[in-house]
């Protein structure tokens, strides 16, 4: 009876008999390090678990993108449409009130951007 690792390794279109040491026991068998299986199970779930965290990464970056996309399209057009309103508004209001004053500010900032 040898004391070999009973997991079996894939390689290419065939698998064979690990070559390891069979030193831990588990679910009636013999394991090496590598194969045993409870480490085998935690290995992928600790990778599965960054590529999550990767993947999440990549979602919030692209959602960002879509965002600052849709908002330079809007943008100038929701500006242009701001500041008519508040040209109109001042010709119709003498003294502009405090809103409008902050919209002319914020409308300032914008189209320096
Ligand atoms: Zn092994």
């Amino acid at each position: 009876m040898n004391d070999r690792c009973d997991a079996r390794v894939f390689a290419d279109w065939h698998s064979y008999q690990c070559s390891r040491k069979g030193i831990h026991h588990e679910n009636g068998k013999k394991y090496c390090g590598t194969h045993l299986p409870s480490r085998v199970v935690a290995r992928q779930e600790k990778k599965r678990k960054k590529w999550d965290k990767e993947w999440d990464a990549k979602k919030a970056v692209w959602a960002q993108e879509k965002k600052d996309q849709k908002w330079g399209e809007i943008g100038p057009k929701l500006l242009k449409v701001c500041k008519s309103a508040l040209d109109e508004h001042e010709r119709f209001d003498e003294g502009s009130s405090d809103l409008a004053k902050e919209l002319r500010t914020i409308i300032d900032k914008a189209e320096v951007i």
